[in-house]
Order: structure tokens, then C-alpha cells, then sequence
């Protein structure tokens, strides 16, 4: 998390230091040791790597429209803190994000989506209600915060790995959401 801020700093700043993905390539080849996984929305805004300053190597990333939990980004993570030892894991959400407005639109609208998209909007609609019941200002904002906020508490007590290893603690599940006007990271 040190490192992730720290990075996070840099990036704000203006004073990001990542930049040259040809160096130390070879040295790469033998495997990895990063040191956080972030499931992060799909956003072409939202770059964790450079949010966070952070060079090959440093983040497994995983990223899904809406920051959303579901088995292949869960197995992902998995794979991430039992074989590589990954020990923070980050959800981001991220400011006026598609996926929640969409959500939030089905909600109200009684909307059907074309597609696949009713399933990954299923998984965003508990965060729009139980958001909505607060009865926010800015619903789209608090239903971020509520959607980043589930997926944490579901991702940490997901049986069998990962609730095990943040037991043994092995691994530390966290979340942030992304301002995408200002680039500040705000842990939720
Ligand atoms: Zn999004």
C-alpha cells in the first residue's frame, strides 16, 4: 500500500518516473512478484499502472465494466495471492463510471439491455438500492462507493483461498475509488 501511495503521488504530480516498458524485459521472462492486484473497471480512463506509477511487473490487474465480482476476475485474484503472493488486494471504482449509470438507469427506468449486459448490471443493481435507500445527493457516486465496498467484502470473504489467507494474514483486501478530473485515488 506504501508503494501504491507513494506511486499514486508521483502521478498526481505530475512527476511520473514509469515510462520505459523496454527495460529490463529479458530480466522479466523468469516470473512475477507484484505487489498488489487491482480489480479495476475497464474504463479507458482508469490506468491502474499509471495511477499508480507502477512499471511491469509491479500490479496484477484485472478488469471487469463496474469493478464487478464475478468467478473468472474471483479465480484471477485467486491465482494471484496463492501462487503469485500477492499481499494487497484493490478494488477501484472510479468516478462517473458507465457500468453504475447504467445500473442505476435500469433501476428506475425498468430498462432490459441488450445482450449480456443484464448480467453484469445484475450485479451492480444490489449496490444501486442499498445506495439509493440513503438517499444520496449524488446517487451515481454513492452507488460507486457501495458497489466498491461490496465487492471488497465479498472478494474478502470468499471461500476457500482468499477468506483463508486474509485470516492468516496473508493478504489485506481494499478499496479505493478514482476521481477522473482530478486523477486522486480516495480509499473507501
Ligand atoms: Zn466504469
Amino acid at each position: 500500500m506504501k508503494r501504491l501511495m507513494a506511486g499514486h503521488a508521483k502521478y498526481l504530480a505530475g512527476q511520473a518516473s514509469v515510462g520505459n516498458y523496454a527495460a529490463g524485459r529479458a530480466g522479466r521472462a523468469g516470473g512475477q512478484t507484484p505487489i498488489a492486484a487491482i480489480l479495476s473497471c475497464a474504463d479507458s480512463r482508469v490506468l491502474p499502472e499509471l495511477i499508480f506509477n507502477q512499471g511491469p511487473g509491479d500490479l496484477f490487474v484485472v478488469r471487469v465494466a463496474g469493478n464487478v465480482e464475478n468467478a473468472d476476475g474471483l479465480a484471477s485474484l485467486e491465482y494471484g495471492t496463492e501462487v503469485l503472493g500477492i499481499p494487497l488486494i484493490m478494488v477501484m471504482g472510479h468516478s462517473n463510471c458507465g457500468a453504475v449509470a447504467a445500473a442505476i438507469k435500469v433501476h428506475r427506468e425498468n430498462l432490459v439491455l441488450p445482450g449480456h449486459l443484464p448480467g453484469l448490471i445484475d450485479l451492480l443493481l444490489p449496490a444501486v438500492k442499498k445506495a439509493e435507500a440513503t438517499k444520496p445527493a449524488n446517487l451515481l457516486a454513492a452507488a460507486t462507493i457501495e458497489n466498491v465496498r461490496a465487492t471488497v467484502a465479498t472478494i474478502a470473504a470468499s471461500d476457500p483461498l482468499i477468506a483463508a489467507a486474509v485470516k492468516a494474514g496473508k493478504v489485506k483486501v481494499v478499496g479505493s475509488v478514482y476521481d477522473v478530473p482530478t486523477g486522486k485515488v480516495t480509499l473507501v
